[in-house]
């Protein structure tokens, strides 16, 4: 059923909500302790010119936020966009707050955005750019206060440009913890550019493995959507593939493509990598990012861009499962309509968490000057994946089968009495460890 009235898509709004509804399931927290939780704890913005190629100036905007850094360092990608928003930045940092807690890291949560369009520079403008961000930002990061990595239109390139900036303004020091993310020459680890791919497999198939649904209890035979054809969307369609799973539809931002039988990611990156998209790939039926999403299938992957699935498609949905491979994806109402339609949804805090693992892991290969092999990489990532939806899953059966209930009247509430999400659980699990530190911390002075 269509709805009239608009959602309020406001990054920050989001966040808010999606927390107001996780500390139901929480025992009550102070509220000065909840307002200190939801804010960030510093916002940085600089602002500085670049000369471009043609001898030209432009002034650039760029952004750091560190929204929480009880469990240890900030933690987060920098994404370079035209559209990027402090609002945007601000809410992802608070998400990496919550994603590091849940996996057990010890980091805190961070992002940072650069506003321009990558695909209008040239490589030369944008290690410029680069060089000039990181030294704006000077010490608001570092190995042991704030760490950045790759996000959307960043890449390891990016990454190794920022190290070597760093390195040069901090001389004599170990510095390559300051940035994880690196080329694998550069002290990048191995299995860093597949972890959010392969994250995204594990986090599903363990949860298949807890048979909610009778007739799918492991990954092979399962249908899969992906909308999103870059690096998580293309390294998870062969982490499934790989395991038996029949990929029927991709896309990408020029459109998808659909294949009852079957598509093989192989030949998709191949026909990708000299078309610039999957569209046109043969033997597939082209269909738009719209229809994709509507398709019917076991599990759909949105790996592109936020709010992909919201109040006026969510009806739409033919999946079993929706896997939030992208962060974001899946706006408020969305969540409440696929629930009231009894499809599950792996939220992005759980699902896309295998990059930061293997960033953490990276980050402690450099402290130790060490290159782990890619054997131990994903057996230690796949652990990690596992033990995080177990932890997940046995705190929501605690309150589907009523061994739990919301912590009060208000909660009872705002949670409207229904059986909880993954979402609101896997939050709530990451707030309680953070409120719990910041009080065995013991508030300062
Ligand atoms: P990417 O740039 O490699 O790939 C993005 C893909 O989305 C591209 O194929 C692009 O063509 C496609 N796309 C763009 N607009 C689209 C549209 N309107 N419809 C359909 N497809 C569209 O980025 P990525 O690293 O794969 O990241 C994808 C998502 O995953 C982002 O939300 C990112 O924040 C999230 N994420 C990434 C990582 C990581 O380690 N890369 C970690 C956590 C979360």
């Amino acid at each position: 059923m269509p709805v009239t009235e608009p959602e309020n898509l406001d990054p920050i709004a989001i966040s808010e909500q999606q927390f107001d509804h996780a500390v139901c399931y929480i025992q009550k927290l102070k509220k000065g302790l909840i307002e200190f939780l939801k804010k960030p704890k510093r916002i940085t913005i600089v602002n500085f010119p670049i000369e471009m190629d043609d001898g030209s100036v432009q002034s650039i905007q760029g952004y750091r936020v560190v929204h929480n850094r009880v469990f240890g360092p900030g933690k987060g990608g920098i994404r370079y966009h035209p559209d990027v928003t402090i609002e945007e930045v601000i809410a992802l940092a608070k998400l990496m707050t919550w994603k590091c807690a849940l996996v057990n890291i010890p980091f805190g949560g961070a992002k940072g955005g650069v506003v321009c369009n990558v695909k209008a520079l040239t490589e030369n403008e944008l290690r410029r750019i680069t060089r000039r961000f990181t030294s704006e930002l000077a010490d608001n990061i570092g190995p042991y206060t704030d760490i950045p990595a790759p996000d959307m239109y960043t890449s390891e390139q990016t990454m190794a440009w920022i190290f070597d900036t760093y390195d040069v303004l901090h001389p004599g020091e170990n510095n390559r913890p300051v940035v994880t993310g690196k080329p694998v020459e550069m002290g990048g680890s191995y299995g860093r550019h597949e972890a959010t791919g392969n994250g995204v497999y594990h986090v599903t198939e363990r949860f298949l493995s807890k048979a909610l649904i009778a007739e799918q209890q492991t990954v092979a035979g399962a249908s899969i959507v992906i909308q999103g054809f870059g690096n998580v969307g293309a390294i998870s369609a062969q982490a499934f593939f790989r395991n038996g799973a029949k990929i029927i539809a991709v896309s990408d931002s020029q459109g998808g493509v659909y294949c009852a039988e079957g598509l093989n990611p192989d030949e998709l990156l191949a026909f990708k990598n000299e078309h610039g998209t999957v569209v046109g790939l043969r033997d597939t039926m082209t269909v738009t990012n719209e229809e994709l999403l509507e398709l019917e299938c076991d599990i759909l992957i949105p790996a592109a861009l936020s709010h992909q699935i919201h109040a006026d498609n969510a009806h739409k949905i033919k999946a079993k499962v929706v896997v939030e491979a992208a962060n974001d994806p899946t706006t408020p109402k969305a969540d409440e309509i696929l629930a009231e339609r009894g499809i599950y949804l792996l939220p992005d805090i759980m699902t896309n968490a295998g990059g930061v693992t293997v960033s953490y892991f990276e980050w402690v290969q450099n402290q130790a000057n060490q290159q782990w092999d890619i054997e131990e990489v994903n057996a230690r990532l796949q652990k990690r994946m596992y033990k995080l939806v177990d932890v997940v899953f046995d705190r929501w059966q605690g309150f589907v089968v009523g061994e739990e209930t919301p912590s009060d009247e208000e909660s009872i509430k705002i949670s409207g009495g229904k059986k909880p999400d993954f979402r609101s659980i896997a939050l709530s699990i990451a707030i309680e460890r953070v409120a719990k530190a910041t009080l065995l911390r013991g508030i300062w002075p």
